[in-house]
């Protein structure tokens, strides 16, 4: 797997402050992504022993929350081996941080590959947080939490996996009727 960046004490993409792998590699191709840089899997920098460390070095931290995965697309087929190691290793290493995902898949496309997927299955079974779905720009909106148009949904991951159905983490919906 190839990668662009590790940001840290990122604000933006989750709760608290987080550290933020930014992989190479995504197949939806979104207009208006604001990524683009990211959707060849060739480019960028092998993500090695070196960069997770970097990475582990940064969730060692007390005043961080987590981890953040996003690109490009972490569940581009050609990244969901690395992601499950690496989600398998930081859920042992580290069980009081969260894991937040963010892809272009929708979580019912998601559901539907799982079973004859082991390492989404995997990936799926050891994050916290998923943030689904591509970015559609006449859904866009500054107003809503973490995600960039209304189509995509905040999941949480274990609850919805428990109850068998999409339970949302975070709610845009009320924003956007103005609810809260
Ligand atoms: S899924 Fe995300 S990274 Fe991929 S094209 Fe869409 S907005 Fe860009």
């Amino acid at each position: 797997m190839k990668y662009h960046n590790i940001t840290k004490a990122d604000m933006l993409n989750g709760e608290g402050l987080r550290v933020v792998l930014w992989v190479s590699g995504c197949s939806h191709h979104c207009h208006a992504c604001q990524n683009a840089m990211t959707w060849d899997p060739n480019d960028g920098l092998l993500f090695d022993d070196i960069a997770k460390k970097e990475i582990f070095d940064e969730l060692e931290k007390d005043w961080c929350s987590g981890i953040t995965l996003s690109g490009g697309d972490p569940l581009f087929l050609g990244n969901r081996d690395a992601i499950s190691k690496l989600v398998k290793e930081i859920r042992e290493k580290f069980p009081n941080k969260t894991i937040w995902l963010y892809t272009g898949y929708t979580w019912e496309e998601l559901l539907e590959q799982k079973d004859n997927d082991k390492n989404l299955d995997t990936i799926l079974n050891n994050i916290d947080v998923l943030l689904d779905g591509r970015f559609v720009l006449r859904l866009a909106s500054e107003k809503i939490h973490y995600v960039g148009s209304s189509n995509q949904c905040i999941i949480d991951v274990p609850l919805s996996l428990k109850k068998n159905k999409k339970v949302l983490y975070i709610d845009n919906s009320k924003i956007l009727e103005g609810v809260v």
